[in-house]
């Protein structure tokens, strides 16, 4: 059969594979099954962290579905969906399928955008919206974010409703992709519900959310839910390999600090861990010396250079740490690591020193930065608090 890849597993699951989706062999063949008995339910919620794949997963289903063979036969047949060689391959490759529709938080059009929201849409957002979904096609991993994007729209749900009310079943399948559902707010939800209580035939929806506790549980009641773990620090490790082609010692130090995330991993494949662990212990060397002056600077360098970056060296910070309160609990096997010289003096140094109130500090400031607290002023309270957990004189006992 034209098409087929030597893989073991697609061939085994009767034909729909998921070749952007790594790891999460559970998860694909729940959707395997379902797929190919043609039970599939009206709707599903695809939970778990962020960059575990639910949305790899969500476009490979969607793909596998709008596949003109899954039509043709039954259930698929025997085809290898999706085929990549129909036109409704080439189309739902580019995300462009009619049948395709994906829903993300996006940023409020202008008053009075009636029906044509797009329309509404200054030049500058309009671009960067066509670019998140450019670079979605090319990476399923990539999260479906543009500024200002802080909820899914009700209008754009009123329009689904439009629309499925307008249009009959035809034979043809239409698949629905919500990203982020827990973004649907209280009108946008109620509205959704609706399509959810009467679902037209013919249409799946696929909604994902890392924020399970976020969601309505109307809505998680009416979906059946799907669940996508973070992936092990030794999986990403090999997949690392395999699939980027990074080499073992650059692939370990990414997988740790993804935590389970994909996503993540393939990031700090990009940025150099080793670099940024270096640059860690940098910071953390101008802390231990406490010159206003030294620090001061660094707080300049850390927010005025890209926000990405001091995010980047926070995860490094806060991975160090755990590696310093680990050697201190268990000096012995840690010594089996083999890690760094520098990570030993560091943990003598602060010997009996409050780690973990240090790890939620640089926690902290990852969720201001999120929040986007002025990055200065993070850095500055940051070093704050290190300095005083850390380093700072302990008071003399009596
Ligand atoms: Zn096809």
């Amino acid at each position: 059969m034209a098409g087929v890849r030597n893989d073991k597993q697609d061939a085994a699951g009767g034909g729909v594979r998921f070749p952007h989706l790594v790891a999460q062999e559970r998860a694909a063949d729940v959707l395997r099954r379902a797929l190919r008995s043609g039970r599939l339910p009206h709707a599903y919620l695809f939970l778990g962290p962020e960059g575990a794949g639910k949305e790899a997963a969500a476009i490979g289903l969607a793909r596998a579905l709008l596949c003109d063979k899954y039509r043709d036969a039954d259930a698929g047949g025997e085809a290898v969906l999706p085929c990549e060689e129909c036109p409704g391959c080439a189309q739902s490759r580019r995300l462009t399928h009619p049948n395709l529709r994906i829903l993300f938080p996006l940023p409020k059009p202008k008053e009075g955008g009636g029906e044509e929201i797009r329309e509404e849409y200054s030049t500058a957002q309009q671009k960067r919206i066509d670019e998140v979904l450019a670079a979605k096609e090319q990476d399923p991993y990539t999260p479906l974010s543009v500024p200002g994007g802080q909820e899914i729209l009700v209008e754009h749900i009123r329009a689904l409703r439009r629309e499925f009310r307008l249009t009959s079943f035809s034979g043809e399948w239409r698949v629905v992709l919500i990203s982020q559902a827990d973004r649907l707010r209280l009108q946008a939800a109620n509205a959704f519900l609706k399509l959810l209580e009467e679902p037209p035939k013919g249409v799946l929806f696929l909604l994902t959310s890392s924020r399970e506790s976020r969601l309505l549980p109307t809505i998680v009641s009416r979906c059946q839910t799907l669940r996508f773990p973070a992936l092990s620090t030794e999986r990403i490790a090999e997949e690392l390999q395999a699939r980027l082609d990074a080499d073992r010692g650059t692939a370990e130090l990414a997988a740790r600090l993804a935590r389970g995330s994909w996503r993540a991993a393939t990031e700090w494949v990009r940025a150099d861990p080793a670099a940024e662990i270096e640059r860690a212990v940098e910071v953390l060397r101008i802390l231990v010396k406490g010159d206003p002056g030294e620090m001061d600077v660094e707080v300049d360098r850390l927010a005025s250079g890209p926000g990405e970056a001091f995010a980047r060296l926070l995860v490094v910070l806060a991975d160090w740490l755990r590696d310093v309160m680990r050697y201190e609990a268990d000096p012995e096997r840690y010594a089996h690591l083999g890690r760094s010289q520098v990570l030993v003096k560091f943990a003598r140094h602060c010997a009996g020193r409050p780690f973990e109130q240090a790890i939620e500090a640089v926690d902290d400031a990852r969720l201001d930065l999120e929040r986007r607290v002025q990055p200065a002023l993070v850095a500055h309270q940051l070093f704050f608090h290190l300095r005083r957990l850390l380093f700072a004189p302990m008071p003399a006992v009596g």
